[in-house]
């Protein structure tokens, strides 16, 4: 089965992009577990950290160390959980490696249960986002 994170990078399917350089794309999660999930994807497919290249394991990083501070601006949020699910054991879903941004604020419960954000919804936080860039 084609994979599903190369069909976004593609823009085969719609995704609400809030980042994208040569090696990168960032787009928000469609179950989020907090208001600005943001998904981190190398556009070179690679089933996992380990397996892809150390240039893209880089490229990941330093666009995590740009785009988060902009998120949190943008939803209000002081801190984040950064996540990886490597391997299936893990709970590695979609087998393309990606980096969670998953943006907190003071006081709130730190939830890893999916909220059921509308489309809409989800399209209006990458509106914010994308208007820090
Ligand atoms: P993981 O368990 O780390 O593989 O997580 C995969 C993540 O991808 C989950 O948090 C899903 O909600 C998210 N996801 C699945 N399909 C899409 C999609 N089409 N657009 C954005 N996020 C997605
Ligand atoms: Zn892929």
């Amino acid at each position: 089965m084609p994979c599903l994170f190369c069909k976004i990078i593609a823009k085969e399917i719609p995704a609400e992009i809030v980042f994208e350089n040569d090696q990168v794309l960032a787009f928000l999660d469609i179950g989020p577990v907090s208001e600005g999930h943001t998904l981190v994807v190398p556009k070179r497919h690679a089933e996992n950290l380990s397996s892809g290249s150390e240039e893209d394991a880089q490229s990941l990083i330093f666009a995590v160390h740009d785009l988060a501070p902009r998120i949190l601006q943008a939803v209000g949020a002081d801190g984040y959980n950064l996540g990886m699910n490597h391997g299936e054991s893990a709970g590695q879903e979609v087998m393309h490696t990606h980096m969670h941004i998953m943006p907190r604020k003071s006081g709130m419960h730190r939830s890893f249960t999916k909220l059921r954000p509308s489309a809409h919804e989800i399209h209006i936080v990458a509106e914010k986002i994308r208007l820090q860039q």
